[in-house]
């Protein structure tokens, strides 16, 4: 093990928000550190071809895609290690990271460790992910055009997810375990007013496949427990995701589902000189190319941010100032 080393800017995650944020803030001579986990790439690195990434009209795969933003941050001069953050104390001045048995005292840090889709823990789930289980209708939608599809959930995502892919299948079915939906109102009366049918309150109890794809799901009746089959080739799991933010609590205000919260329109966090990019500060989007552009935005407030920060010079609302108070 190293004795401390003190670096400007650490990023932790590897992701497309990570990747973007070590690019920018290598190009802005902060000789960033990205700590991008072992499991790095991202989710977009497991889904398969990705075609609405700009910039590739043909599509990319989605490991080819965080790969070569990876390299081009690396060619820039960003020291990219393969480890996961241990640690971190984001109270202490200079902050502190820890990983892989070295300690980093950065005087900025971005978090980028993004977002799982929640999983229903079904053994055929992960059996058929990417042949008819997906979790992203922006993404998979258009894999389903012409065909039968069901959703699962019911709240915000699951609403919007059966409207976005009652535009492209055959016919769409909404599941939810309760009788009501947790969806808004505005997307419930869009739902009534859509050709999408509700199945309530059933809960999925298997996923059924021939071995190549996904051919339909066995459901259970809530109250009365009876038990029903239906046919569809496309099952799209819209049940909440999981942000990678349990290593900033409880320094990081995070929101009622465990997201980041940022200062509105900036990547600014509650504790100034740290900023979030990417899934975990956003429940809205969660796009590859919103948290390449967030990790952009992070990189280019870090940069501002140190700036005031090592000259002293207070901040002016025009170059970013997080709007908190204090720590
Ligand atoms: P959410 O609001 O937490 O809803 C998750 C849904 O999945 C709930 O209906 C829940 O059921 C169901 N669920 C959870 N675990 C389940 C399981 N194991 N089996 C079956 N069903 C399960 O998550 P979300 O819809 O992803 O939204 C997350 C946040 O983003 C929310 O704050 C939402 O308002 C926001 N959002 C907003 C918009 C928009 O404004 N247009 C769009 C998307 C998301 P129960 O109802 O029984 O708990």
């Amino acid at each position: 093990m190293t004795g401390p080393r003190h670096v400007r800017v650490v990023i932790i995650g590897g992701g497309p928000a990570g990747y973007t944020a070590a690019l920018y803030t290598a190009r802005g001579a902060l000789s960033p550190v990205c700590l991008e986990g072992y499991d790095y790439g991202g989710q977009i690195s497991r889904s398969g071809d990705v075609f609405n990434f700009p910039g590739f009209p043909g599509g990319i795969a989605g490991d080819e895609l965080t790969a070569k933003i990876r390299q081009q941050a690396i060619g820039f001069g960003a020291e990219v290690v393969t480890a996961d953050v241990d640690f971190v104390d984001l109270d202490a001045s200079p902050f502190m990271v820890m990983a892989a048995g070295q300690t980093y005292l950065a005087d900025a840090v971005i978090l980028a460790t993004g977002a799982t889709a929640r999983r229903l823990g079904l053994p055929a789930e992960e059996q058929y992910e990417g042949r008819g289980v997906a979790y992203c209708a922006t993404c998979d939608g258009p894999l389903f055009a012409d065909k039968p599809v069901a959703v699962v959930g019911g709240g915000d995502a699951a609403a919007e997810e059966a409207l976005a892919l009652a535009q492209i299948a055959s016919s769409v079915t909404l599941i939810h375990r309760r009788h009501e939906l947790r969806a808004n109102a505005s997307l419930r009366r869009a739902l009534k007013a859509s050709p999408v049918q509700l199945l309530t309150p059933y809960v999925t109890t298997d996923i059924l496949g021939d071995g190549n794809g996904v051919t339909g799901v066995r459901l259970a009746h809530v109250d009365d427990g009876s038990v029903r089959e239906i046919a569809v080739e496309g099952f799209f799991v819209a049940i909440g995701h999981v942000p990678a933010t349990g290593l900033f609590e409880p320094s990081i205000a995070l929101d009622r589902h465990g997201f980041v919260v940022t200062a509105p329109g900036t990547t600014a966090t509650n504790v100034p000189g740290v900023f979030a990019a990417g899934d975990l500060a956003d429940p809205r989007y969660r796009q590859a190319g919103t948290a390449a552009a967030s990790g952009c935005q992070a990189a280019i407030d870090a940069e501002r941010w140190l700036l005031g920060h090592l000259t002293d010079a207070p901040l002016t609302p025009e170059i970013g100032e997080p709007t908190h108070a204090g720590r």
